[in-house]
């Protein structure tokens, strides 16, 4: 009863320290009041920093105060060290009798030998120790040690959230940084687009931000030329990003701030504005009373895409406003910042890459896998941490983003840069040139394997060129579609796959007809919710049923291709029926176009992916209907083993060693070679250095990557023996358990990171 009181009172000093109190006063109150509940003369809280193994005392009640952040033990050393080290309790009814006892002088716990000490950790992280005190004669019992156990693990969370936001500045400066390394903070995420990112950081919390500017400093007496001169200099603004990332994303850059432009040059907003401001309204107020007005009405509407443009309102006007407040206000500028964000859609990550975003954080499960494809793309190092606490992170604190292995290092330490600095060296010289590939892929054994390119952005294929890539394995035709606010037509997609032709115009190009549903909305097309999305209208099952859409882009295509072949293939197709159709549709296409006396390709491959398990057990004769297939692995393992390949939640099932994933691999592959149909393998596994030994074992010739993965994969490629990869295939595929695969399967690469504490 007495300890369950103390974990309330706990939880209401957690609620205190939110009223924005230092970590060590917050820490003195706690040992205060546990010292008090347990009936202890003595409580001290010491707080570890993994960097240097060391706990420090923080605070304490009982012992010398004068010794806080002066006495420092070693990780093992002392009763409190070793509780820590062997991540267990200890009690003590004598301490000075125990081997693990180490004299502290000055410290004054001479009279206080009944101890009791129990770890705090997150997992296996150590966090610090709390330890109470008891004069001698008054051992701790079995419920003081539960009680304790249990304050304990609620101490751990206020702590590791003291520390993210009370921060640096928050702590006490007496000249004495002993608790600043102690900041730090690692979190552990998933990838969604690799790289490594160091910079501030900068909470899209875009509500929250946008709230705060009601209350943000401005300068007295702001007339409405201030608000022009604030309007023009947005707008230019604006239109530099517009024109620097029109350069670099030639294909969907047009539309990424027209938006934006448009609300500020709407006659509407600039006169509603002028007329509060007549009216004798501050100007900020002003600007924010019309910029509700059109909140609240995007806000309120039905349509996916008219409430996305609540977001760009927020966003314009949060511009607007910092650049009517003072010059020292904090930037919305995302340039070289890690930008953390709860939600997100593709046009926002594109608006961020165009700012030149060093790297992004998404607090929640809400990125779709295409996000994190276009990330890739955009070469933006993206992790998934669901963890909210990162969005209430202090503007500008340090962040090291190592995207790689789902890292988030807040505040890092010097220890944990220095590990890093050569990786972050060597990114940025192969970001600056990256090596083009040899003009063919081997074995070690000369077995010749194709090395094609994916490409979602343009951008994609001047890197595929540039590095040598033999040909486009899979063009994602969605990306277009996705950024707009509206269908493009057959002109703009003639355009677009005529200058993607231009830019590749030697090797195949793999174009797959529109790839939306799932996880890819378009904002703008009406009922596209679903229950359950990527069992729902996806893929070729939204072309086939809106055929003018399938009809328009497939004319773009062959008209894209006069003069050379076009590979066409078909996402999601789950049967010969499918199939038919979609060629069905070319040949619709064809004979139009013969009609209209177009110029249009005259030679087509119609080819499927392989992406729905209900194909192979027709492998044999989708091998004879299809020109060509290609395995999208990515969804393959997803319908193979039901597990939504964008829920974090059950991202541990998602396994594409799985033995059934392996033998689906293994049957299709033998059906293609068995009637000698082209296949290529263009989901993630391709690019999976530890796959690569079995996909070759199993015959797959073609592979098809992103860019920046095509010299990785033809060193691994270079180091594979074939007759070794085969032998390991049968191995693999005579396993009947993940846990046999994983025992098979090679090394992964080695992480650079070497973990400490
Ligand atoms: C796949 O599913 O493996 C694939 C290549 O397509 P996407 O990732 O675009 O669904
Ligand atoms: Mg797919």
């Amino acid at each position: 009863m007495e300890h369950y009181s103390l974990i309330c009172n706990i939880s209401e000093l957690s609620a205190l320290f939110h009223e924005a109190m230092d970590l060590r006063t917050f820490l003195d109150r706690t040992a205060r009041m546990v010292a008090e509940h347990m009936r202890a003369e003595v409580c001290s809280i010491y707080l570890y920093n993994p960097s240097d193994r060391e706990l420090t005392m923080t605070a304490t009640r009982g012992l010398n105060r004068d010794l806080l952040g002066v006495v420092r033990l070693k990780l093992g050393e002392g009763l409190t060290g070793t509780a820590l080290k062997e991540l267990r309790h200890i009690e003590e009814p004598v301490a000075s009798e125990s081997p693990y006892y180490r004299h502290i002088p000055h410290l004054r716990e001479e009279e206080f030998e009944s101890f009791l000490a129990v770890p705090l950790t997150r997992g296996i992280t150590r966090i610090g120790v709390l330890v109470v005190q008891r004069r001698k004669n008054h051992r701790f019992t079995h419920m003081d040690v539960q009680g304790l156990r249990a304050v304990g693990a609620q101490l751990t969370s206020t702590i590791e959230n003291a520390r993210l936001l009370l921060g640096t500045s928050a702590l006490p400066s007496e000249g004495d940084d002993y608790l600043a390394p102690d900041v730090e903070a690692t979190f552990e995420g998933q990838v969604a687009s690799g790289g490594l990112a160091l910079g501030p950081s900068l909470s899209l919390d875009r509500e929250g931000q946008y709230d705060s500017l009601a209350h943000a400093e401005y300068p007295p007496d702001l007339t409405l030329d201030d608000f022009r001169h604030a309007l023009s200099a947005t707008e230019q603004q604006l239109e530099d990003m517009q024109a620097q990332v029109g350069e670099r994303l030639s294909d969907v850059a047009s539309l990424i701030f027209s938006s934006h432009l448009l609300i500020l040059k709407d006659p509407g907003f600039t006169a509603g504005v002028a007329t509060l401001i007549g009216e004798g309204a501050p100007v900020p107020r002003a600007v924010l009373g019309v910029a509700n007005a059109y909140l609240s009405r995007f806000q309120a509407s039905t349509i996916g895409f008219v409430r996305e443009k609540a977001n760009d309102v927020r966003d314009v006007v949060t511009r607007l406003l910092h650049n009517l407040a003072d010059a020292e206000a904090e930037s919305p500028e995302c340039r070289g910042r890690i930008v953390v964000a709860r939600e997100f859609f593709p046009s926002q990550l594109l608006r961020l890459s165009s700012e030149q975003v060093a790297g992004v954080i998404l607090v929640t499960g809400g990125v779709t896998s295409h996000v994190a494809i276009l990330a890739r793309s955009l070469v933006v190092p993206l992790v998934i941490v669901n963890d909210p606490r990162l969005l209430a992170l202090p503007p500008r604190t340090d962040i090291l983003l190592d995207a790689d292995h789902g890292r988030v290092y807040v505040r890092p330490t010097d220890a944990v840069l220095g590990r890093y600095r050569t990786r972050l060296a060597a990114q940025a010289a192969r970001a600056a040139d990256p090596s083009a590939i040899a003009p063919r892929t081997c074995t070690s054994d000369g077995e010749v394997i194709q090395l094609m390119a994916n490409v979602n952005l343009m951008s994609d294929a001047d890197l595929a060129r540039r590095l040598g890539a033999e040909g486009i394995g899979l063009y994602r035709t969605e990306f277009p579609f996705m950024v707009r606010r509206e269908l493009p037509t057959e002109e703009e997609q003639f355009e677009l796959y005529r200058d993607l032709v231009a830019r590749f115009p030697h090797g195949e190009i793999h174009f797959r007809t529109l790839d939306v549903g799932g996880d890819k909305v378009l904002s703008y097309f009406p009922d596209m919710r679903e229950q359950n999305p990527f069992l729902g209208v996806r893929s070729i099952r939204f072309t086939l049923r809106n055929r003018d859409i399938f009809i328009q882009q497939i004319r773009a295509m062959l008209r894209a291709n006069a003069g050379r072949k076009l590979h066409v293939m078909f996402p999601m197709i789950s049967s010969i029926e499918e199939l038919r159709a979609g060629r069905g549709m070319v040949e619709q296409c064809i004979s139009e176009l013969h009609a209209e006396d177009h110029e249009f390709s005259n030679e087509v491959a119609v080819g499927a992916m392989v992406e729905v398990p209900s194909i192979v057990p027709l492998i044999d004769e989708f091998a004879r209907e299809a020109d060509f297939l290609a395995i999208g692995t990515n969804d393959l393992i997803q319908y193979l083993l039901a597990v939504d390949r964008t829920n974090e939640k059950v991202a541990h099932l998602y396994l594409p060693h799985h033995p059934a994933v392996l033998r689906t691999l293994h049957a299709v592959a033998t059906g293609c070679i068995e009637r000698g149909v082209p296949l290529s393998v263009c989901g993630d596994m391709a690019h999976q250095a530890q796959y690569l030994p079995f996909l070759i074992g199993i015959g797959v010739r073609s592979l098809s990557v992103e860019p920046i993965c095509l010299p990785a994969v033809q060193a691994t490629v270079a180091r594979i023996d074939l007759v070794e990869a085969q032998a390991l295939a049968e191995e693999m595929l005579a396993a009947t358990t993940v846990a046999e695969v994983n025992e098979l399967l090679p090394a992964p690469e080695a992480e650079p990171h070497t973990a400490q504490g």
